[in-house]
């Protein structure tokens, strides 16, 4: 059962309606076919203690290869993909990766090494993670970088477990830590679960730290400075090195969430703006798509002082011969299994080796260029609550449309029928009514064009027809849920009907 949509902007396709696969199907269907076997069954009883026997599962459904095969096709059609259109979410949820790291990762050398195969034979996998993480230090100007966490909020975790190993090992612990309001949540999670206090600074008016406010707050009770640069307005801290020298000068470190490299590789190295600790978000900046909550990998990169509290084991290169040493007292300890994600480090590695450092230079160049083409072709249309300079990014809001009624929640949900993602909506919390654009480094000025088209169309719809907007999106598969009761009531079992 099929039907042909057709939008005004000229937009076609074929929507297939698909039942549950447990309501697919007819008893004896098979999706396989091999010869039957010659080895005779056992029955379960004669194997197990009755007690250990589950009851039998009855109504599996029972479908041919075919009824699988297009089952599974027709739903994945009801996704929106990278693959087939634009998402100006950005390199924070997905931008388009390079087909050649996907296929690198599953190179059987690399994909079927076992994590306990011992270190003889596992000496390409370890001279990859070592010289990934010499890149790393390049990109970064850290002096060490672990790989293992698993994600920028478990790197968060593990910098901030190696800056509380360092106050608890050079002077007496400390108890709080300062942020600005405009970071990102995980930033003050990660700091409350290795048992500091967070402190906010107020952004001033042009959305940026307020040094005076910084200066009263810091004192030497308080561990770190945890902050974004650029910050979650994709804005640059100008005063970042005023900002590192008072946190350094009452004894405090300073943390820098580096999710938003993608903003600054190839340009400028962290470390020389007086950062200590770094996290790299490489699902993000570095490749490897990561909708839907994973896979990631967050390495922390850090500064000579913070080095021998880093996670074991570390990888050791002894004259090409490569070996994990666990033997280093002062480490904050594990916080992964084996050496972390490294199918998602494999990816890491060969996008920043096709790229090569003039290409992730180019990069990070094009990802601010496009940002800024959207925001200076856009910003007549729509406001910006922060209109001083940007990099990766654009933060607008919904202010010249809320004198329609029309809110950002209705402006992204039109932009699904004129066959876009909507970009992230209501983050950083500081902008009410938010509408962060990054359009990352791989979109073509034409791709970039139509979106900017389709957004003012959105904004004159909203001053001739302001009624309409608020049961889009009309042309996709859903058309608007009801978004709480989705989240507190979610429905995750399919139950039969009769
Ligand atoms: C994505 C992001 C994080 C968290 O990274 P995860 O891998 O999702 O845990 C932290 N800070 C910023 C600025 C981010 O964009």
């Amino acid at each position: 059962m099929a039907h042909a949509e057709e939008s005004k902007t000229g937009i076609k396709g074929l929507v297939f309606e698909e039942p549950p696969v447990f309501e697919l199907g007819s008893p004896g269907r098979r999706a396989y076919s091999l010869p039957s076997s010659t080895i005779p069954e056992v029955e379960l009883q004669t194997l197990l203690p009755p007690e250990e026997l589950r009851d039998p599962i009855d109504h599996l459904p029972e479908l041919s290869e075919l009824d699988v095969v297009r089952h599974y096709t027709r739903l994945s059609q009801w996704n929106f993909s990278i693959d087939s259109a634009f998402y100006p979410l950005g390199s924070c949820t997905m931008k388009y990766n390079p087909k050649i790291n996907e296929d690198m990762a599953r190179l059987p050398g690399f994909a079927q090494n076992h994590p306990y195969a011992p270190e003889p034979l596992s000496q390409g996998s370890l001279r990859l993670l070592h010289e990934l993480q010499e890149f790393l230090q390049e990109v970064s100007g850290m002096d060490a970088v672990s790989l293992q966490p698993a994600a920028g909020a478990h790197g968060e975790m593990t910098g901030m477990l190696t800056i509380r190993a360092y106050h608890q090992a050079t002077g007496k612990q400390r108890s709080k830590v300062l942020m600005p309001d405009s970071a990102h949540g995980t930033n003050p999670a990660s700091c409350t679960l290795c048992g500091y206090d967070v402190v906010h600074i107020p952004s001033n008016a042009e959305g940026l730290i307020d040094i005076d406010k910084l200066r009263n707050l810091m004192d030497e009770d308080t561990a770190a400075i945890m902050l974004t640069n650029p910050n979650t307005l994709g804005m640059f801290e100008k005063d970042i090195l005023e900002i590192t020298e008072i946190v350094h000068g009452k004894g405090g470190l300073v943390y820098c969430d580096g999710a938003n490299l993608n903003a600054l590789m190839g340009v400028c190295k962290i470390a020389t703006m007086g950062v200590d600790v770094l996290h790299f978000n490489l699902h993000k900046t570095f490749s490897t798509p990561h909708g839907g909550g994973g896979p990631g990998a967050g390495p922390v990169g850090v500064k000579k002082i913070l080095e021998p509290y880093l996670p074991v084991p570390r990888i050791v290169n002894d004259n090409g011969q490569f070996s994990l040493d666990y033997d280093r007292p002062e480490s904050v300890g594990k916080v992964r299994a084996f050496y972390g994600n490294f199918g998602i480090l494999l990816r890491a590695y060969v996008y920043i080796r096709t790229l090569g450092p003039d290409g992730l230079r180019q990069a990070c160049e094009s990802a601010v260029l496009n940002a800024n083409y959207i925001k200076a072709r856009l910003r007549d249309t729509y406001f910006l609550p922060y209109p001083g300079p940007s990099l990766h990014e654009c933060v607008f809001n919904d202010k010249n449309q809320l004198k329609q009624n029309v809110k950002t929640m209705d402006i992204a949900k039109a932009l699904i029928d004129k066959g876009f993602h909507p970009p992230t909506v209501y983050f950083p919390l500081i902008v009410k009514g938010a509408l962060m654009v990054e359009p990352t480094e791989t979109e073509s000025k034409e791709t970039l064009d139509e979106f900017i088209q389709a957004m003012k169309e959105i904004a004159k719809q909203a001053e001739n027809d302001a009624e309409s907007f608020h049961d889009a999106p009309y042309l996709s598969k859903v058309s608007r849920p009801d978004e709480a009761r989705a989240a507190r009531h979610p429905k995750l079992r399919w139950k039969p009907t009769s």
